[in-house]
């Protein structure tokens, strides 16, 4: 039976919700984990002096990497906003166009978009995948797009609607289909921002192999990491070659010349990385499995507990469940802040969800839709302890 005591003793049976899974211990958000090869593959390359660009951890990492999101090149990079800016830009973002991403997302999203000059324009999300609302969004771009010789032109600003970048929210799949016909309806680039999701797969298909061009990351809270790191992941030979070249300062391959052929950025991932990559890569069937698990000792902590509801992965999808989630009901968002307050004062990280892109400063002039959905998740979302060895029950 659902039953609670009283309402202002909800914040503590949220603690001690979290606490029959994570135990008293502290539990910080997310943390790297290191059982495998790691060690053995970092001396080799310390052996082996090839620490930098060049090296083999680099071409080993590349080929697993692509074969594992089942895509046809990986380029590792040094993070994945740097991923994600040669991604926009090798799609064809050009400065002065409008970028469609969700308002409910880390900034890096947007901040790619700005680096190619490019202006970011925020749509809703949806409680089902906390990803873009495409039912939505499509009634939006009927209302605001004209379609001049197959381009989509906004119609307030004049500007041409080039891409639209997905985000993967905290591992869960978007609505890929819907996402690929709207991409189709209006001649918008698809590109997946993967950042979140390595690991997670809609319809059995991997996120990041949707896009023309997608980007992940391996910074060190995320499901797998190299320390820093990102990825570029295409099926398309040429996009893969450009992104090779342009992420190595555009230099012609020549034995002593240098020979750039337009400005390119010192973006690739060093070996050392890799090497970490490598070792990580080879882990994240296992580490996937455990945090599935920990989905599930959450499930039955959070069940009889009305007001609040663990996020799951949306049909047909397969998530990593990278971070964790539950999420208020709307009679109970007043409690958000109590609850981020205890749960931290009690060594449980918790984090409400980021601060809605459309309100920072930095993007005050971006077009917008209406961001309801967006909103309300906003206020009710709280990600708690997700690291893959606490279901180990470490406690
Ligand atoms: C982590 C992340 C990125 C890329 O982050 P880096 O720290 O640059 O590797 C991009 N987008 C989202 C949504 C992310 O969570």
């Amino acid at each position: 039976m659902k039953e609670i005591k009283t309402d202002s003793d909800f914040p503590g049976q949220v603690v001690s919700a979290i606490r029959k899974v994570v135990g008293t211990k502290p539990a910080v958000l997310h943390e790297p984990s290191f059982e495998g090869k790691e060690w053995a593959y970092l001396k080799e390359c310390l052996d082996s002096t090839y620490v930098s660009s060049v090296g083999k951890f680099v071409d080993k990492f590349e080929t697993s990497l692509a074969e594992y999101v089942g895509v046809k090149y990986a380029i590792p990079v040094v993070n994945g906003t740097a991923a994600l800016h040669i991604a926009l830009k090798l799609a064809g973002v050009k400065p002065g166009d409008e970028v469609l991403i969700p308002a409910l997302t880390f900034v890096a999203t947007a901040n790619a978009v700005a680096y190619c000059g490019a202006i970011p324009h925020f749509v809703d999300s949806e409680e089902i995948t906390l990803g873009i609302d495409v039912k939505k969004l499509r009634d939006y771009l009927i209302s605001i797009t004209d379609m001049r010789s197959g381009i989509s032109i906004n119609n307030k600003t004049g500007r041409v609607i080039r891409a639209i970048v997905p985000m993967h929210t905290f591992g869960h799949p978007s609505d890929l289909d819907g996402l690929l016909s709207i991409s189709k309806d209006f001649n918008l680039v698809l590109v997946e921002d993967a950042a979140e999701s390595l690991g997670s797969s809609y319809k059995g298909r991997h996120t990041g192999s949707f896009g023309l061009i997608s980007a992940t990351s391996f910074n060190g809270n995320k499901t797998i990491t190299t320390g820093g790191g990102g990825a570029i992941l295409t099926n398309d030979e040429i996009l893969a070659k450009q992104a090779k070249h342009l992420t190595t300062t555009a230099k012609r391959p020549h034995l002593w010349e240098y020979d750039h052929d337009e400005i390119g950025y010192n973006y690739r991932m060093p070996n050392i990385n890799a090497a970490l990559g490598c070792a990580q890569l080879e882990q994240l069937p296992q580490k996937l499995s455990q945090k599935r698990e920990l989905y599930f000792q959450y499930f039955k902590a959070f069940d009889s507990l009305p007001g609040i509801k663990l996020f799951q992965e949306p049909a047909n999808c397969e998530s990593n469940y990278w971070l964790h989630t539950v999420v208020l009901e709307e009679t109970h968002a007043q409690y958000l802040k109590t609850i981020l307050e205890q749960t931290n004062r009690f060594g449980i990280s918790t984090r409400p969800s980021w601060k809605l892109l459309s309100e920072l400063t930095i993007y005050q002039n971006s077009p917008r839709m209406s961001l309801i959905g967006a909103t309300s998740l906003s206020n009710r979302i709280i990600n708690i302890p997700s690291s893959s060895r606490l279901s180990r029950g470490t406690k």
